[in-house]
């Protein structure tokens, strides 16, 4: 039978390095081939840890490029900037996630079967930015739920009940298997045009099957989906059915540290001083150095710790045609010395609040990229 191909993209943030790390050390019997999707506009600080960790994996991670670009031996970024002319991505125009991370990503793995691993953390709750071509199936390890949205849809399904219900008794029997009977049988009542309640309510009860024991619902899953063309159909059996771990923010650095791979350099916390106040800042995402996504404290880190980037930013915004990397905002005004002065006071008032709170990883708290970009910063 042709197995399907085993993929783990790396973004040169920590959760998917840590995801590789993982993997490896815990199910080495997976031939998993790694890659990273090069913007060209990395920081340094990515390529090293991606160099660090092709050492600890032993085994290289293949630099993926846009086809357009590399033909025309043109950085990926500056290639599609000029098509694009000029016209800046932004988090409602993703051109550059979607011409420098999914479409080679896509060319990569063709037609082949795929199973593609997404380092999603276990205390986060979000799907990411994934592919959804139907032979390309995303597998979730660091989570208590390792399935894509689109097949616990398909396993909670109200039409599979029997169906589901028939494979289950192959794996439990007696008051579990009655319990999970009745939990089956509780129909999905979903509401039209509420998809936040809708996932609530199949969270749920995803949360009662899980709780009657996890490995016996993977397998399940896994047996339902044998004869609905998914890649992870053509594995006979599949480790990763029998995994309870669930993997936090702390094991992730834990994996990072003990491995000696390291955290990201950017990480690094780096003290900074406004109106007689410290405060610490630094960069808490991969990615291209100029990302949109980043926070206002985050161009400061820039400008103050990568001036020359800063400066490289800055050439691509055009303040005529309004196409600046921040909305309402040029690279040029947020140098100016009061702005830079505010957005460190409004940093550290940010952070004492955190800090009032008690919260931990307050840097992380303050400069969140959890909701941001799966492709660019997992
Ligand atoms: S890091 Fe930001 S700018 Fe770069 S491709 Fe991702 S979303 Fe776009």
């Amino acid at each position: 039978m042709t197995k399907p191909k085993h993929v783990l993209g790396i973004s040169g943030g920590k959760d998917s390095a840590a995801l590789a790390i993982y993997l490896r050390n815990k199910y080495p019997q997976l031939d998993i081939h790694y890659y990273f999707c090069d913007t060209g506009k990395e920081l340094d600080e990515t390529y090293q840890l991606i160099e660090r960790l092709e050492g600890y994996l032993g085994k290289p991670i293949e630099r993926l490029e846009s086809k357009e670009a590399k033909d025309l031996q043109k950085n990926p970024f500056d290639y599609f900037y000029q098509a694009y002319r000029g016209y800046l991505p932004s988090n409602v125009a993703r051109w550059c996630t979607k011409k420098m991370k999914l479409e080679p990503f896509e060319a990569y793995v063709g037609e082949i079967p795929t199973i593609s691993y997404v380092g999603i953390r276990g205390d986060e709750d979000r799907e990411g930015y994934i592919s959804r071509k139907a032979n390309i199936q995303s597998i979730f390890p660091f989570r208590r739920n390792i399935w894509s949205e689109e097949v616990i849809y398909k396993v909670l399904g109200n039409t599979e009940q029997s169906q589901i219900i028939g494979i289950y008794e192959n794996f439990l029997s007696g008051k579990k298997l009655d319990k999970v009977i009745e939990i089956i049988k509780q129909p999905l009542v979903f509401e039209e045009r509420n998809s936040d309640q809708n996932r609530r309510v199949a969270q749920e009860k995803l949360n009662l099957l899980f709780d009657q024991g996890l490995p016996e619902f993977n397998q399940v899953a896994f047996h339902y989906l044998k004869d609905k063309g998914y890649p992870i159909s053509l594995e006979e059996d599949y480790p990763l059915l029998h995994d309870d771990e669930i993997l936090v923010r702390d094991d992730i650095f834990r994996l990072l540290e003990e491995s000696e791979v390291g955290v990201p350099g950017y990480y690094e916390k780096l003290d900074y001083e406004v109106d007689g106040e410290t405060g610490q800042y630094a960069r808490s995402r991969s990615g291209c150095y100029f990302c949109f996504f980043q926070q206002k404290i985050e161009w400061i880190w820039l400008y103050e710790q990568h001036p020359a980037l800063y400066t490289q930013a800055m050439e691509y915004e055009n303040e005529k045609e309004g196409f600046t990397w921040n909305q309402n905002e040029s690279l040029k005004d947020l140098l100016h010395p009061n702005r830079m002065k505010q957005i460190k006071m409004d940093h550290l008032n940010r952070m004492d609040k955190e800090k009032a709170k008690g919260s931990k990883y307050l840097l992380d708290k303050v400069i969140d990229t959890e909701k941001d970009c799966l492709a660019c910063f997992g």
